[in-house]
């Protein structure tokens, strides 16, 4: 057995900052390539970053599974999952021809041997899920310190979107923790699905929290997304005290008991409605009907296309029933003028949207446009940040059908996506103006990973290994 030394010096000179100056000089793009003599050296401020202010070589040092005499200790198998769901593996043969072709080759003390897939697979399948998810908290306790929900705020609200996302299904194989459906075939498919809380606003849109929607017990039903929102909603509380200012739902979260929830949270609402039966919404349709809009503006969507904004509101309705606070529904209507190339010549097109939304914000706390920039910017999340997490992530595919490894590995995904996004989107200031997308430059770094002059060992495993 091995062993390095255990004390960590965490205070050394020669730990530095990424310099921005000259990471500035050395990331110049020619021909698609990176030049200069710096290459790789983003992987290496990355685990630099990770250790510095995250304390990730201790995270590696601290992962545990529950194998019998393992010969590839669980740090070894962290490092290499970890690295993996960053590098946004897309299975778990992928995982292997890195392993083959020396990708994690500088991330492990070179005596120590790289695991092969089946290795990781059954070491996942006895992870620790507990010691995971108290590394995930704190990376997410130390982004609220540094302020990051406050630095995404829209009009200095900070603002968390839920809403839940399909793993993966199948008909074939079912584990204990499998939710079922019926198809219409009449054929039933096994699936499992997470709710997640990810931030809204800024680039990070960092993940705080998610939970596995848990299947049915007896004759009961499976668990619904509402329910899991609520627990969500209360566990956000309790663990990070108040992370968020508002909620902003879909309408199959337009529910009493979740807002009365986020109100003991001491948080806000914005919902998206759509029931048209309920009494709030026919007493909306009837009053909105009955005069002009209360407000307009004008503004610009990211491509720049205008579009002109009216807007009705009330506030003060009681129509729902179980909700302890007067409602403020509101009624928007977009007009976005855009130019679309029919046949060989330039159009202009006018595109018509109505939004109906619920706020527990009176009048007087937030104006109608900033609620509107909340709804628009949550539409963002759902068509960039879920997306995200499910293609270039792949937290949609099936690694491993066994309950405690998907757990381990979204768990994986989660940390790696948040790690990522915030050393990009918020340790980086300038990032943007690279003119790059994130995943070219993940590409990048994982070329660089395999070819480059690196000594990541020296960040990642500061800790030394733990022979347990
Ligand atoms: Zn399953």
């Amino acid at each position: 057995m091995h062993s390095l030394p255990q004390e960590p010096d965490m205070m050394e000179d020669h730990l530095r900052i990424p310099n921005k100056k000259k990471r500035k000089k050395s990331n110049k793009k020619k021909n698609g390539k990176w030049v200069g003599d710096k290459v790789g050296r983003e992987i290496e401020d990355f685990a630099c970053y990770a250790t510095k202010i995250h304390d990730f070589s201790r995270m590696a040092h601290q992962a545990k599974d529950s194998r019998k005499r393992a010969q590839i200790k669980a740090p070894i198998i962290f490092i290499v999952v970890f690295f993996g769901a960053f590098f946004s593996m897309v299975s778990m043969a992928q995982l292997d021809h890195w392993l083959k072709s020396k990708v994690f080759a500088r991330f492990i003390p070179s005596r120590f041997r790289l695991p092969s897939h089946d290795t990781v697979r059954r070491a996942l399948q006895k992870w620790d899920l507990d010691i995971q998810r108290q590394q995930h908290q704190e990376i997410v306790i130390c982004y609220k310190e540094q302020k990051g929900p406050k630095k995404g705020s829209i009009d200095g609200l900070r603002v968390t979107a839920i809403d839940g996302v399909e793993l993966f299904h199948s008909t074939a194989y079912k584990c204990k923790d499998c939710l079922t459906r019926e198809k219409r075939d009449g054929s039933t498919e096994y699936y499992h699905s997470i709710v997640v809380a990810q931030q809204v606003g800024g680039g990070a849109n960092i993940i705080y929290d998610w939970e596995m929607r848990k299947p049915r017990d007896g004759q009961d039903k499976d668990e619904g997304e509402s329910t899991v929102a609520l627990r969500l909603i209360k566990s956000l509380k309790e663990k990070y005290g108040k992370i968020t200012d508002v909620y902003t739902l879909d309408a199959l979260y337009a529910k009493a008991p979740i807002i009365e929830a986020a109100l003991a949270a001491g948080s806000h609402v914005v919902i998206r409605m759509k029931d048209k039966r309920m009494r709030i919404m026919q007493r909306g349709h009837k009053e909105f009907s009955e005069r002009s809009y209360d407000h307009f503006w004008e503004e610009n969507d990211r491509r720049g296309n205008s579009i002109y904004v009216q807007a009705w509101e009330q506030e003060g309705l009681t129509d729902w029933d179980q909700v302890s606070i007067p409602l403020r529904l509101i009624k928007i209507i977009r007009h976005t003028t855009k130019t679309i190339i029919e046949g060989n010549e330039k159009v202009q097109v006018t595109d018509i949207t109505e939004q109906w939304l619920v706020t527990t914000y009176t009048k007087t706390e937030v104006k109608v446009q900033t609620i509107a920039r909340i709804a628009c910017e949550r539409w963002e999340i759902e068509n960039v940040a879920f997306r995200n997490l499910k293609t270039f992530n792949h937290i949609d595919h099936c690694f491993v059908h066994h309950p405690v490894a998907i757990e381990a590995l979204i768990n994986f995904q989660v940390m790696a996506f948040n790690l990522k996004r915030m050393y990009f989107y918020h340790h980086l200031s300038n990032f943007r103006s690279w003119d790059i997308q994130l995943r070219e430059v993940i590409n990048e770094m994982r070329e660089a990973a395999r070819w480059g002059k690196l000594n990541l060992c020296r960040w990642l495993w500061k800790w030394g290994l733990c022979v347990l």
